[in-house]
């Protein structure tokens, strides 16, 4: 008997069913589709991922499989290196279509391309479709005649240029029999979702769920914040307050980073708000922000080494003294911690903020001793955050090791015993400054 032909729709960003048009581009010729995620068990060991954010990949993949179980199929987690199981998977599953939604990071890129040359050796046809940006960062370019923008004011009159984004496609609401999976595939184990402990985490470490994985949370949180709708007409980013311990903002950016939000969606939810409405504009305004998300987007897709110093044009070379341990200190915290660490949002950002790309004037980078005083006087995120320090008195909190020893004891932290000394030693006098001087 011939073997049915089958589509693989590839999920890696793009967590959803809301506004995927690849995943619509999966069901156009109504072979079966096989919705697919690859767990490869290489970044389960070695990637610089914390509890927190596995549990939202966890719950993100659950939340996709009930979704995709309600229309008759499933989510199929396979696990290996897309190179090596895509061969076996072309054969076994009888594949004449691959879909994915277009990914620009280099690492990405690289991958996609190898897989795409495996497809045509096995005659699949491969269709991508731009979803995780606004535009496609490629459309960008092109408009500024083959450069990329550099500066924020530039992609702003290019995009308005361009006019609005595409329109959010139809979310996969239903799927015709012919895509369904038979009862074999739906209860085959061997791709059965993968539990936290596979994904290295042990449970009892992790802190109480805040933030929860999946398309559901992100649409129902979305929701929430345009039902705000004079909060968002006012919204202006340089009057939040980054260093609350309540969130100022939406905190959609893990839901963004994964996909399970399309940032089409969110522009043209905004869109309507705004509508009869005065609301404020870019830079500071929400849908400003998600301007500065496609600005970092697009440099970095087209940005050699855009992560790096080293190789990276356009990023200030600054001869910097080299401690492996104080370097690894350093990445821990910012990639195995954000719950949204995102490769071009946290370098674009990371540029930005000490002024090694984009502008250059070093007296605009942030003292975190002068902007922590400004913004959160009695150092409440620091208490929470380091409790070494949380019996410090307010004028010192920012500076512990300035604090005479009698306060340092009184206190029950001294500074270098208890608590590093700093390591960094300021040169010049750093001045506070708010974001909206400096966007
Ligand atoms: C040093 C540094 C590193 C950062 N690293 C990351 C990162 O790894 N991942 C990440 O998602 N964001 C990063 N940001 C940007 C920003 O801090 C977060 O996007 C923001 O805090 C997310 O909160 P929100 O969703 O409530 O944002 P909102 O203010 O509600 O904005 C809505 C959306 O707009 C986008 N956005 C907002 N601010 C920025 C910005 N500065 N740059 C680009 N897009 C933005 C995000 O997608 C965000 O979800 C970084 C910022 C700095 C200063």
């Amino acid at each position: 008997m011939l073997k049915k032909m089958t589509t693989i729709h590839w999920f890696r960003k793009g967590l959803r069913l809301h506004d995927n048009p690849a995943l619509l581009a999966s069901v156009e010729e109504n072979c079966e589709l096989r919705p697919l995620f690859i767990l490869d068990p290489w970044f389960v060991t070695n990637a610089r991922v914390g509890s927190n954010r596995w549990r939202f990949l966890a719950q993100t993949l659950a939340d996709l499989d009930i979704k995709l179980r309600d229309l008759g199929s499933r989510l199929f987690i396979a696990r290996g290196t897309p190179e090596e199981l895509f061969p076996k998977l072309f054969k076994d599953w009888n594949v004449q279509k691959l879909t994915w939604e277009v990914d620009t990071e280099p690492y990405s890129c690289i991958r996609d391309e190898k897989i795409e040359k495996l497809a045509k050796d096995h005659n699949v046809k491969v269709v991508c479709r731009v979803g995780h940006t606004l535009y496609s960062t490629e459309k960008i370019i092109q408009a500024n005649l083959g450069k990329t923008p550099l500066t924020y004011q530039s992609m702003q009159s290019l995009v308005s240029r361009m006019g609005h984004p595409p329109k959010p496609v139809d979310s996969l609401s239903s799927l015709p029999g012919s895509c369904r999976i038979n009862n074999a595939m739906a209860v085959n184990a061997k791709y059965n979702l993968p539990t936290l402990a596979e994904l290295g985490v042990d449970e009892g470490s992790l802190q109480p769920c805040l933030y929860p994985g999946g398309e559901t949370e992100a649409l129902r949180r979305l929701d929430k914040y345009m039902m705000r709708k004079t909060w968002v007409c006012k919204f202006e980013k340089p009057k939040t307050s980054p260093n609350s311990l309540q969130p100022s903002t939406t905190v959609l950016s893990p839901y963004l980073k994964f996909g399970c939000l399309s940032p089409r969606t969110m522009y043209f939810r905004l869109l309507e708000v705004y509508k009869n409405n005065s609301h404020t504009q870019p830079p500071v305004s929400l849908l400003g922000q998600l301007l500065w998300r496609e600005f970092f987007y697009t440099v970095g897709a087209k940005t050699p080494n855009f992560n790096r110093m080293e190789g990276n044009p356009i990023c200030r070379q600054i001869p910097w003294v080299r401690n492996e341990k104080l370097m690894k200190a350093w990445e821990f915290v910012f990639e195995e911690l954000l719950l949204d660490a995102d490769w071009s949002l946290n370098a674009g950002n990371w540029m930005w903020l000490s002024a090694s790309a984009f502008f250059h004037q070093y007296f605009r980078v942030y003292s975190p001793i002068a902007f922590g005083k400004h913004t959160d006087k009695h150092g409440e995120y620091i208490r929470k955050y380091l409790p070494q320090l949380s019996k410090y008195p307010d004028n010192y909190i920012y500076e512990p090791w300035k604090a005479p020893l009698s306060t340092q004891k009184a206190a029950g932290c001294i500074i270098g015993q208890d608590y590093p000394k700093p390591i960094v030693k300021a040169r010049h006098h750093l001045q506070t400054e708010t974001l909206q001087t400096r966007r």
